[in-house]
């Protein structure tokens, strides 16, 4: 039941509240031990927002992030404190999240003195050594600077800064969307190696279904500030339920031409409205190609279980399935 609504602040001061941005509106998640669970959707969809209220880099404003029990959301900042050591983030961006002042050991120490992990440096030096060969990069590291490493060996540094915490859980936003083609899928394969190794439980943020269908166990689709959709990562490839996940999918291309040529586009009308401002009722009811006047636009569907693992914000995902609901709008 998580919700994030960011105040729109005017006047002098910025004193007035006029509105608010409803960027996480109501999400409600599962994440079990030792699974990957893939958070799609475009950008401005609340992905980011949600991953960053796990680990309460931004303020919740309703609701529950619950790990082992423990609801981290009403936690006081102190205790906060020693959960955040076992809930670590990987940035999108590993050179705007590393410090181009600091060689690698001292980023990598700063956790660690701050969490008290290793007695001395000597010590912390030694783990991060360890951590370093871990992700694939040379001890002589230690020394060196950001910008003397390339995107791909940025982000390992990343990952290595998370893992020296030895966290349970890694919130992964964009992991290598910055990155070229050509080094995501070694940076891919670190991650699972890497889990499997150390029984690491992680969320991916990604816009690129590819990316997410890789990796994950389950997936969740969001729509403007809620999640439409959840399921297995392969019941969702293969049967998309929610008209939004049925249009991203069909955007993705599929390498044989033949079944490329056959397939079904649904092109999705009009933008994507603003969080600030979210339609009543279902919030895909002003591009959803098969709307229903009254009920889409009144009624918010809740995200329902419609079995196999599959859960669905739709009032008519059945109908829709059945072909027994005809397109409002034309599907391109
Ligand atoms: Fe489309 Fe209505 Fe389903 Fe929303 S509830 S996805 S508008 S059919």
């Amino acid at each position: 039941g998580v919700k994030v609504h960011f105040p729109i602040k005017k006047g002098i001061l910025f004193d007035r509240t006029v509105g608010h941005v409803y960027a996480v509106d109501g999400v409600s998640l599962k994440v079990e031990a030792g699974e990957t669970y893939g958070l799609v959707g475009e950008s401005g969809c609340g992905k980011t927002t949600l991953g960053r209220s796990v680990l309460r880099l931004v303020d919740i404003t309703e609701g529950s992030v619950v790990l082992d029990g423990t609801d981290l959301a009403k936690l006081p900042s102190e205790e906060m404190r020693r959960f955040r050591r076992r809930l670590q983030m990987v940035f999108q961006d590993p050179l705007g999240s590393l410090n181009p002042r600091q060689n690698i050991e001292s980023i990598l120490s700063e956790g660690m003195v701050a969490h008290g992990i290793g007695k001395d440096q000597e010590e912390r030096r030694e783990k991060i050594k360890s951590i370093l060969d871990k992700v694939g990069l040379p001890s002589n590291a230690l020394s060196r600077y950001p910008h003397e490493f390339s995107g791909g060996q940025r982000q390992r540094i990343g990952i290595a800064r998370a893992l020296v915490l030895e966290p349970d859980v890694i919130i992964c936003d964009e992991p290598v969307s910055a990155l070229d083609v050509s080094v995501q899928a070694q940076v891919i394969n670190l991650l699972e190696e890497l889990q499997e190794e150390l029984g690491l439980t992680y969320v991916v943020i990604a816009h690129d279904l590819a990316v997410v269908r890789h990796i994950s166990d389950t997936i969740g689709v969001m729509y403007l500030g809620s999640l439409v959709e959840e399921a297995p990562s392969d019941a969702l490839y293969a049967e998309p339920k929610h008209p939004y996940t049925k249009a991203l999918m069909s955007a993705v291309p599929v390498p044989d031409p033949e079944v490329e040529d056959k397939r079904e586009r649904i092109l999705l009308t009009g933008d994507l409205p603003s969080p600030a401002n979210p339609p009543s009722g279902c919030r895909f009811h002003t591009r959803c190609p098969w709307a229903q006047a009254e009920r889409c636009a009144t009624e918010r569907p809740e995200l329902r279980d419609v079995g196999g693992g599959h859960r669905v914000a739709c009032h008519f995902a059945e109908e829709i399935e059945s072909g027994k609901l005809g397109l409002t709008r034309p599907t391109g």
